[in-house]
Protein backbone atom coordinates (compact mmCIF):
# COMPACT_ATOMS: atom_id res chain seq x y z
CA UNK A 1 0.00 0.00 0.00
CA UNK A 2 2.70 2.23 0.94
CA UNK A 3 5.04 1.37 -2.00
CA UNK A 4 1.57 1.79 -4.24
CA UNK A 5 1.44 5.09 -2.82
CA UNK A 6 4.55 6.17 -3.05
CA UNK A 7 4.27 5.31 -6.73
CA UNK A 8 1.43 7.06 -7.40
CA UNK A 9 2.05 10.33 -5.71
CA UNK A 10 6.09 10.08 -7.84
CA UNK A 11 4.40 9.53 -10.74
CA UNK A 12 2.53 12.85 -10.20
CA UNK A 13 5.43 14.41 -9.01
CA UNK A 14 7.11 13.75 -12.54
CA UNK A 15 4.18 15.48 -13.66
CA UNK A 16 4.31 18.12 -11.68
CA UNK A 17 7.96 18.81 -12.43
CA UNK A 18 6.92 18.72 -16.44
CA UNK A 19 4.43 20.81 -16.10
CA UNK A 20 6.66 23.60 -14.23
CA UNK A 21 9.62 22.79 -16.52
CA UNK A 22 7.30 23.70 -19.64
CA UNK A 23 5.85 27.18 -17.86
CA UNK A 24 9.08 28.38 -16.12
CA UNK A 25 10.57 27.51 -20.43
CA UNK A 26 7.56 29.31 -21.66
CA UNK A 27 7.64 32.36 -19.10
CA UNK A 28 11.47 32.54 -19.66
CA UNK A 29 11.42 32.55 -23.34
CA UNK A 30 8.74 35.64 -23.12
CA UNK A 31 10.78 37.83 -20.79
CA UNK A 32 13.95 37.40 -22.66
CA UNK A 33 12.40 38.39 -26.37
CA UNK A 34 11.01 41.29 -24.10
CA UNK A 35 13.65 42.49 -22.58
CA UNK A 36 15.86 42.30 -26.21
CA UNK A 37 12.97 44.16 -28.09
CA UNK A 38 13.46 46.53 -24.70
CA UNK A 39 17.23 46.86 -25.69
CA UNK A 40 16.82 47.15 -28.96
CA UNK A 41 14.36 50.37 -28.25
CA UNK A 42 16.98 52.40 -25.84
CA UNK A 43 19.92 51.28 -28.36
CA UNK A 44 18.35 53.16 -31.38
CA UNK A 45 16.89 56.26 -28.90
CA UNK A 46 20.16 56.75 -27.99
CA UNK A 47 22.01 55.93 -31.15
CA UNK A 48 20.06 57.37 -34.23
CA UNK A 49 17.03 59.68 -34.39
CA UNK A 50 16.12 57.25 -38.02
CA UNK A 51 16.72 53.84 -35.65
CA UNK A 52 14.58 55.14 -33.38
CA UNK A 53 11.91 56.07 -35.99
CA UNK A 54 11.57 53.15 -36.90
CA UNK A 55 11.57 51.17 -33.92
CA UNK A 56 8.72 53.23 -32.98
CA UNK A 57 7.03 52.48 -36.23
CA UNK A 58 7.05 49.15 -35.48
CA UNK A 59 5.66 49.00 -32.25
CA UNK A 60 1.64 48.62 -32.30
CA UNK A 61 0.05 51.93 -32.23
CA UNK A 62 -1.71 50.59 -28.68
CA UNK A 63 1.09 50.96 -27.03
CA UNK A 64 2.10 53.72 -24.89
CA UNK A 65 5.54 53.47 -26.00
CA UNK A 66 4.99 54.70 -29.76
CA UNK A 67 5.73 58.52 -28.85
CA UNK A 68 9.12 60.74 -30.42
CA UNK A 69 11.86 60.04 -27.74
CA UNK A 70 14.09 62.21 -29.57
CA UNK A 71 13.98 65.59 -31.80
CA UNK A 72 16.51 67.85 -33.30
CA UNK A 73 15.41 71.47 -34.59
CA UNK A 74 17.91 71.99 -37.18
CA UNK A 75 16.13 73.93 -39.64
CA UNK A 76 18.29 76.85 -40.72
CA UNK A 77 17.25 80.34 -40.97
CA UNK A 78 17.23 80.55 -44.70
CA UNK A 79 14.19 78.03 -44.85
CA UNK A 80 12.58 79.09 -41.68
CA UNK A 81 12.31 82.45 -43.72
CA UNK A 82 11.37 80.96 -47.34
CA UNK A 83 9.09 78.27 -46.40
CA UNK A 84 7.40 80.50 -43.84
CA UNK A 85 7.04 83.11 -46.63
CA UNK A 86 5.54 80.82 -49.27
CA UNK A 87 3.39 79.42 -46.88
CA UNK A 88 1.99 83.06 -46.04
CA UNK A 89 2.09 84.25 -49.71
CA UNK A 90 0.16 81.43 -50.85
CA UNK A 91 -2.52 82.15 -48.57
CA UNK A 92 -2.52 86.09 -48.74
CA UNK A 93 -3.09 86.17 -52.00
CA UNK A 94 -5.21 83.13 -52.03
CA UNK A 95 -3.05 80.92 -54.96
CA UNK A 96 -5.14 77.70 -55.68
CA UNK A 97 -2.10 75.43 -54.09
CA UNK A 98 -1.46 76.97 -50.55
CA UNK A 99 1.47 75.31 -49.40
CA UNK A 100 1.90 74.48 -45.69
CA UNK A 101 5.59 75.18 -44.28
CA UNK A 102 5.52 72.60 -42.11
CA UNK A 103 5.03 69.93 -44.88
CA UNK A 104 7.84 71.80 -46.60
CA UNK A 105 10.15 71.72 -43.85
CA UNK A 106 9.54 67.96 -43.43
CA UNK A 107 10.30 66.97 -46.87
CA UNK A 108 14.20 68.95 -46.87
CA UNK A 109 14.61 67.10 -43.67
CA UNK A 110 13.75 63.79 -45.47
CA UNK A 111 16.47 64.80 -48.40
CA UNK A 112 18.76 65.79 -46.46
CA UNK A 113 18.43 63.88 -43.25
CA UNK A 114 17.76 66.77 -41.08
CA UNK A 115 21.22 68.28 -42.27
CA UNK A 116 19.98 71.72 -43.22
CA UNK A 117 23.72 73.31 -44.02
CA UNK A 118 23.06 70.88 -47.37
CA UNK A 119 19.64 73.13 -48.39
CA UNK A 120 19.73 74.11 -51.82
CA UNK A 121 17.19 76.56 -53.70
CA UNK A 122 16.59 74.15 -56.04
CA UNK A 123 14.96 71.46 -53.88
CA UNK A 124 12.12 73.68 -52.68
CA UNK A 125 11.86 74.55 -56.10
CA UNK A 126 11.19 71.56 -57.85
CA UNK A 127 8.66 70.32 -54.63
CA UNK A 128 6.48 73.24 -55.12
CA UNK A 129 6.40 72.75 -58.71
CA UNK A 130 5.27 69.51 -57.86
CA UNK A 131 2.81 70.48 -55.43
CA UNK A 132 1.78 73.17 -58.33
CA UNK A 133 1.16 70.30 -60.45
CA UNK A 134 -1.54 69.23 -58.67
CA UNK A 135 0.53 66.27 -56.60
CA UNK A 136 0.09 65.87 -52.94
CA UNK A 137 2.17 65.91 -50.16
CA UNK A 138 1.14 62.53 -49.40
CA UNK A 139 1.77 61.05 -52.74
CA UNK A 140 5.30 63.39 -52.93
CA UNK A 141 6.54 61.84 -49.79
CA UNK A 142 4.85 58.00 -49.82
CA UNK A 143 8.69 56.64 -50.38
CA UNK A 144 10.05 59.02 -47.73
CA UNK A 145 9.96 56.72 -44.31
CA UNK A 146 11.00 59.47 -42.25
CA UNK A 147 8.18 61.97 -43.34
CA UNK A 148 5.82 61.60 -40.54
CA UNK A 149 8.79 61.28 -37.83
CA UNK A 150 9.81 65.38 -39.50
CA UNK A 151 6.03 65.93 -39.58
CA UNK A 152 5.22 65.18 -36.54
CA UNK A 153 8.51 66.94 -34.79
CA UNK A 154 8.71 70.12 -36.48
CA UNK A 155 4.47 70.57 -36.36
CA UNK A 156 5.45 70.31 -32.10
CA UNK A 157 7.37 73.27 -32.44
CA UNK A 158 6.15 75.46 -35.02
CA UNK A 159 2.17 74.11 -35.53
CA UNK A 160 0.98 77.77 -33.91
CA UNK A 161 3.46 79.83 -35.59
CA UNK A 162 1.68 80.56 -38.64
CA UNK A 163 -1.93 81.15 -39.03
CA UNK A 164 -5.41 82.92 -38.92
CA UNK A 165 -5.25 85.99 -36.12
CA UNK A 166 -6.78 89.59 -35.39
CA UNK A 167 -4.58 92.25 -34.26
CA UNK A 168 -5.40 95.70 -33.27
CA UNK A 169 -4.66 98.72 -35.50
CA UNK A 170 -5.39 101.35 -32.85
CA UNK A 171 -3.47 100.56 -29.56
CA UNK A 172 -4.92 99.02 -26.66
CA UNK A 173 -2.97 100.80 -24.09
CA UNK A 174 -1.50 104.04 -24.41
CA UNK A 175 0.99 105.48 -21.26
CA UNK A 176 -0.12 105.44 -17.79
CA UNK A 177 -3.53 103.91 -19.28
CA UNK A 178 -4.48 107.59 -20.47
CA UNK A 179 -6.39 108.03 -23.52
CA UNK A 180 -7.00 104.20 -23.85
CA UNK A 181 -9.02 104.30 -27.27
CA UNK A 182 -12.45 103.04 -26.01
CA UNK A 183 -13.47 101.31 -29.92
CA UNK A 184 -10.89 99.19 -31.20
CA UNK A 185 -10.50 97.94 -34.72
CA UNK A 186 -9.03 94.96 -35.89
CA UNK A 187 -7.61 93.33 -38.72
CA UNK A 188 -7.70 89.80 -39.66
CA UNK A 189 -4.58 88.41 -40.92
CA UNK A 190 -2.61 85.37 -41.82
CA UNK A 191 0.39 85.67 -41.32
CA UNK A 192 3.67 85.07 -38.23
CA UNK A 193 2.09 85.01 -35.14
CA UNK A 194 4.37 84.19 -32.57
CA UNK A 195 6.33 86.94 -31.01
CA UNK A 196 10.45 87.15 -30.12
CA UNK A 197 11.05 87.00 -26.66
CA UNK A 198 12.29 90.58 -26.27
CA UNK A 199 9.86 93.67 -26.76
CA UNK A 200 10.16 96.26 -29.67
CA UNK A 201 13.42 98.44 -29.82
CA UNK A 202 15.45 96.96 -27.38
CA UNK A 203 18.33 95.92 -28.41
CA UNK A 204 20.06 92.33 -27.45
CA UNK A 205 23.25 90.51 -28.66
CA UNK A 206 22.92 86.47 -28.85
CA UNK A 207 25.35 83.78 -30.12
CA UNK A 208 24.84 80.20 -30.80
CA UNK A 209 25.41 79.04 -27.39
CA UNK A 210 23.18 75.82 -27.20
CA UNK A 211 24.64 72.86 -25.84
CA UNK A 212 27.90 74.95 -24.19
CA UNK A 213 28.82 73.46 -20.76
CA UNK A 214 27.67 74.95 -17.58
CA UNK A 215 28.90 74.29 -14.38
CA UNK A 216 27.05 75.88 -11.60
CA UNK A 217 25.52 72.93 -9.18
CA UNK A 218 26.82 70.53 -11.67
CA UNK A 219 28.37 69.76 -15.00
CA UNK A 220 25.55 70.06 -17.86
CA UNK A 221 24.33 71.59 -20.65
CA UNK A 222 22.98 74.66 -21.90
CA UNK A 223 19.51 74.44 -23.40
CA UNK A 224 18.70 77.41 -24.60
CA UNK A 225 19.63 80.62 -26.20
CA UNK A 226 21.00 83.50 -24.01
CA UNK A 227 19.67 86.99 -25.15
CA UNK A 228 21.89 90.23 -23.72
CA UNK A 229 20.42 92.70 -22.86
CA UNK A 230 19.45 95.40 -20.42
CA UNK A 231 17.82 94.76 -17.53
CA UNK A 232 14.00 95.77 -17.38
CA UNK A 233 13.53 94.96 -21.15
CA UNK A 234 10.06 93.98 -21.33
CA UNK A 235 10.19 89.95 -22.11
CA UNK A 236 7.29 88.72 -24.12
CA UNK A 237 5.15 85.48 -24.25
CA UNK A 238 6.34 83.97 -27.83
CA UNK A 239 3.29 81.82 -28.30
CA UNK A 240 -0.18 81.53 -26.15
CA UNK A 241 -0.57 79.38 -23.54
CA UNK A 242 -0.60 79.20 -19.94
CA UNK A 243 1.55 79.48 -17.17
CA UNK A 244 2.45 76.38 -15.56
CA UNK A 245 5.03 77.67 -13.38
CA UNK A 246 6.06 80.53 -11.55
CA UNK A 247 8.59 82.17 -8.79
CA UNK A 248 12.06 81.28 -7.96
CA UNK A 249 14.05 78.17 -9.16
CA UNK A 250 17.84 77.78 -7.82
CA UNK A 251 19.48 77.70 -11.44
CA UNK A 252 16.92 80.50 -13.35
CA UNK A 253 16.32 82.49 -10.61
CA UNK A 254 13.12 84.34 -11.14
CA UNK A 255 11.43 82.26 -14.21
CA UNK A 256 8.08 81.89 -15.91
CA UNK A 257 7.29 78.39 -17.42
CA UNK A 258 4.45 78.48 -19.90
CA UNK A 259 3.01 75.66 -21.59
CA UNK A 260 1.70 75.80 -24.93
CA UNK A 261 -2.56 75.04 -25.09
CA UNK A 262 -1.74 71.49 -26.75
CA UNK A 263 0.46 70.96 -24.06
CA UNK A 264 3.79 70.06 -26.69
CA UNK A 265 6.11 72.88 -25.84
CA UNK A 266 7.18 74.41 -22.66
CA UNK A 267 8.47 78.15 -23.03
CA UNK A 268 10.91 78.76 -20.46
CA UNK A 269 11.90 82.22 -19.71
CA UNK A 270 14.89 82.55 -16.81
CA UNK A 271 16.91 85.19 -14.66
CA UNK A 272 14.41 87.81 -14.49
CA UNK A 273 14.85 91.02 -12.76
CA UNK A 274 15.96 91.24 -9.24
CA UNK A 275 12.85 92.89 -7.18
CA UNK A 276 10.51 93.15 -10.10
CA UNK A 277 10.75 90.02 -12.28
CA UNK A 278 6.94 89.63 -13.28
CA UNK A 279 4.57 91.58 -14.48
CA UNK A 280 1.60 92.66 -12.20
CA UNK A 281 -1.28 90.06 -11.90
CA UNK A 282 0.34 87.33 -13.61
CA UNK A 283 0.36 83.62 -11.80
CA UNK A 284 0.08 80.11 -12.22
CA UNK A 285 -2.47 79.05 -14.22
CA UNK A 286 -3.10 82.47 -16.20
CA UNK A 287 -3.37 82.31 -19.90
CA UNK A 288 -1.08 84.80 -21.59
CA UNK A 289 -1.59 85.66 -25.50
CA UNK A 290 1.06 85.76 -27.83
CA UNK A 291 2.74 89.12 -27.33
CA UNK A 292 1.98 89.78 -23.97
CA UNK A 293 4.62 91.23 -21.20
CA UNK A 294 4.92 88.59 -18.96
CA UNK A 295 8.61 89.90 -17.29
CA UNK A 296 11.64 91.87 -17.09
CA UNK A 297 15.23 90.76 -17.86
CA UNK A 298 17.47 90.74 -15.56
CA UNK A 299 20.54 88.52 -13.73
CA UNK A 300 18.71 86.66 -11.22
CA UNK A 301 19.52 83.00 -10.69
CA UNK A 302 22.56 80.39 -9.14
CA UNK A 303 21.64 80.78 -5.66
CA UNK A 304 19.36 79.47 -3.31
CA UNK A 305 18.02 82.49 -1.61
CA UNK A 306 15.23 84.28 -3.55
CA UNK A 307 15.75 87.46 -5.31
CA UNK A 308 19.81 87.16 -5.52
CA UNK A 309 21.35 88.48 -8.82
CA UNK A 310 24.30 85.75 -8.95
CA UNK A 311 24.38 86.14 -12.96
CA UNK A 312 27.37 87.93 -14.28
CA UNK A 313 25.88 89.34 -17.42
CA UNK A 314 22.11 90.49 -17.47
CA UNK A 315 20.04 88.60 -19.91
CA UNK A 316 17.01 86.40 -20.64
CA UNK A 317 17.54 82.71 -21.26
CA UNK A 318 15.26 81.54 -23.50
CA UNK A 319 14.16 77.67 -23.91
CA UNK A 320 12.02 75.55 -25.71
CA UNK A 321 10.69 71.86 -24.52
CA UNK A 322 9.08 69.58 -26.54
CA UNK A 323 6.61 66.85 -24.87
CA UNK A 324 5.55 64.37 -27.03
CA UNK A 325 4.29 62.35 -24.05
CA UNK A 326 4.16 63.85 -20.28
CA UNK A 327 6.80 61.30 -18.78
CA UNK A 328 9.05 63.67 -20.93
CA UNK A 329 8.32 67.00 -18.68
CA UNK A 330 10.62 66.41 -15.46
CA UNK A 331 11.72 62.82 -16.50
CA UNK A 332 16.02 62.50 -17.64
CA UNK A 333 15.01 62.37 -21.14
CA UNK A 334 13.90 65.71 -21.53
CA UNK A 335 14.21 67.58 -25.20
CA UNK A 336 15.29 70.79 -25.92
CA UNK A 337 15.43 72.69 -28.90
CA UNK A 338 18.25 75.02 -29.98
CA UNK A 339 16.42 78.24 -30.48
CA UNK A 340 18.97 80.25 -31.88
CA UNK A 341 17.51 79.82 -35.21
CA UNK A 342 14.13 80.39 -34.32
CA UNK A 343 14.85 84.03 -32.42
CA UNK A 344 16.70 85.06 -35.16
CA UNK A 345 13.42 84.54 -37.19
CA UNK A 346 10.94 85.85 -34.69
CA UNK A 347 13.03 89.66 -35.11
CA UNK A 348 10.52 90.39 -37.87
CA UNK A 349 8.10 90.02 -35.19
CA UNK A 350 8.75 91.98 -32.11
CA UNK A 351 5.72 93.21 -29.31
CA UNK A 352 5.81 96.82 -28.63
CA UNK A 353 5.15 97.32 -24.76
CA UNK A 354 4.48 101.00 -23.13
CA UNK A 355 4.47 101.82 -19.99
CA UNK A 356 1.23 101.20 -18.31
CA UNK A 357 1.72 102.02 -14.57
CA UNK A 358 4.21 104.85 -13.79
CA UNK A 359 3.85 103.65 -10.22
CA UNK A 360 4.74 100.38 -10.23
CA UNK A 361 6.46 100.73 -13.45
CA UNK A 362 4.56 97.62 -15.14
CA UNK A 363 4.78 97.45 -18.85
CA UNK A 364 2.17 96.27 -20.62
CA UNK A 365 1.33 95.39 -24.94
CA UNK A 366 0.89 98.07 -26.89
CA UNK A 367 -1.44 95.98 -30.00
CA UNK A 368 -3.95 93.08 -28.91
CA UNK A 369 -3.87 89.83 -30.99
CA UNK A 370 -7.27 87.66 -31.17
CA UNK A 371 -5.88 84.20 -31.39
CA UNK A 372 -8.24 81.74 -32.26
CA UNK A 373 -6.27 79.17 -30.81
CA UNK A 374 -6.59 80.70 -27.11
CA UNK A 375 -9.61 78.93 -25.42
CA UNK A 376 -12.86 80.60 -24.23
ZN1 LIG B 1 21.10 80.48 -20.58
Amino acid sequence: MLIKCFKLSKGLLFALIAILLIISIIYFFIFCRQNISLEKNSISVDNSVLEETAVSSNLSNSTEENYIKWFEFNVSYEVLQKTSQLDINSHTTNKNVKYNWIELISYLACLYGNNFSKFKIKDLDNLVAKLDSGKSIDEITRDMKNYHYYYEGYSAVLSQYIGNFGISETPINNADNSNTQKSISYVQKYDLKAFHPLAQNYSYSHYKDFGNSRSYGYNRLHLGNDLMGSIGTPVIAVESGYVEAIGWNQYGGWRIGIRSFDKKRYYYYAHLRKGHPFVNDIYEGKIVQAGDVIGYLGMTGYSTKEDTNNINIPHLHFGIQLIFNEVQKDGPNQIWIDVYNLVDFLKKNRSTAIITNTKTKDYERKYEIIDPYVPD
